[in-house]
């Protein structure tokens, strides 16, 4: 164990901005998915809600969702406990049964992501994420490397990013070699993540590449799940509305990216339109639906136009005392860049001392909690 994976607990602020997360590793609370497991949504069986058309499920959903808040308050509460919760009636079919249907309905055609490619993933059409309807696993493992809340964090990689990004560390399996991994099904990502807890992962962080594209397997593997441990989002935040919204009950800990502070950097760096206003949209939804770390990775000789912004919008936008920001200085130019680093000379280099004081110095100034994390 890292020191400071026990030592950051020390810090009131790091226990009361993640308390939902910390009181699910304790085990004094059921992870949500647990809590979406046992919502009824009045169905007989399976097959009547296969046949249902999206509105008449999406109908469904936020009838379910009712029913998940109130027990989902009960538990931030403190009157439904893992034990208590093991002793309620198991339904015929399930919120998170009704939510594992709608994510396989928003894969084919695919709006799981904002880039909306309407491929036919189960009909093996490709998508920008370079994925067809398979998830493909690359490593799972305990990681130490991550924020010292989350280690050792039980992480999952999957293959195929939306996001082209010319500086991926991971650009073997999000961008070269996407399907090259151990295909999964849900049952076998449930067992996967039994294990990672059984080996003691704080908990699941799904990651690549990038877990949006493959959102439908894991949505459902939680329906095997058996152990009581937290779920974390690692994702660049590009998701769509749709699918969002089916995360919104299942995820207790959010770790999305917040990279750029204007669409023509997305657009120039990672290939990716309309970033800005997706992403902010979707942190201002999530930040009401579980505990948050943002991660904001300083690119040299981007200062002013993304570090800058994305720190004001975060401080001006989302409630100051529930987030804290991770702001990183381990950017390196690799992939692309380092293969061509004439055609994106300002990020050819690492991160200058002098830029990541001063994007620290900015978040200190804007009332932003980053040094227990980063
Ligand atoms: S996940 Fe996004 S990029 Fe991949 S096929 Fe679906 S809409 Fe396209």
């Amino acid at each position: 164990m890292r020191p400071d994976a026990l030592t950051v607990w020390r810090n009131e602020e790091v226990r009361k901005r993640l308390s939902w997360y910390l009181s699910v590793m304790r085990g004094r609370v059921p992870p949500k998915f647990k809590i979406a497991r046992l919502i009824d949504i009045g169905a007989e069986g399976i097959d009547e809600i296969k046949v249902l058309e999206e509105k008449e499920l999406w109908r469904l959903h936020e009838k379910g969702r009712k029913n998940f808040l109130s027990l989902w308050k009960e538990a931030k509460e403190g009157s439904l406990g893992v034990k208590e919760l093991e002793k309620l009636e198991k339904p015929k079919v399930s919120f998170l049964d009704l939510k594992a249907e709608l994510s396989k309905r928003l894969t084919d055609p695919c709006r799981l992501c904002e880039r909306r490619c309407m491929v036919r993933r189960f009909r093996g059409e490709i998508g920008a994420c370079r994925l067809e309807g398979t998830a493909y696993v690359h490593s799972a493992f305990l990681h130490m490397g991550e924020e010292a809340p989350l280690v050792p964090s039980g992480t999952i990689f999957y293959g195929g990013c939306n996001f082209t990004c010319v500086y991926c560390q991971n650009f073997d399996i999000s961008q070269v070699q996407p399907r090259t991994g151990l295909p999964v099904t849900s049952e076998l990502l449930a067992r996967i993540q039994d294990d990672l807890a059984s080996r003691g992962a704080r908990n699941i962080n799904h990651v690549g590449g990038e877990p949006t594209p493959n959102l439908f397997v894991i949505v459902d593997s939680l329906r095997y799940v058996r152990a009581n441990i937290a779920q974390l989002w690692n994702s660049n935040f590009y998701m769509s509305y749709e699918a969002l919204n089916i995360l919104l009950d299942i995820i207790d800990i959010w770790l999305p990216d917040f990279k750029y502070g204007n669409n023509q950097c997305a657009l120039r760096l990672s290939a990716v339109p309309r970033y800005f206003e997706t992403i902010t949209r979707n942190l201002k939804v999530a930040v009401e639906w579980g505990d948050m770390i943002i991660r904001h990775l300083v690119l040299p000789n981007h200062l002013e136009c993304c570090t800058k912004p994305v720190l004001r919008w975060i401080s001006k936008n989302l409630p100051k005392d529930k987030i804290l920001v991770n702001i990183m200085d381990q950017y390196t130019p690799l992939h692309l860049v380092s293969k061509y680093p004439k055609m994106w000379p300002d990020i050819a280099r690492r991160p200058r001392y002098e830029e990541i004081v001063e994007a620290r110095r900015y978040a200190s100034e804007l009332g932003i909690l980053w040094e227990p994390i980063s």
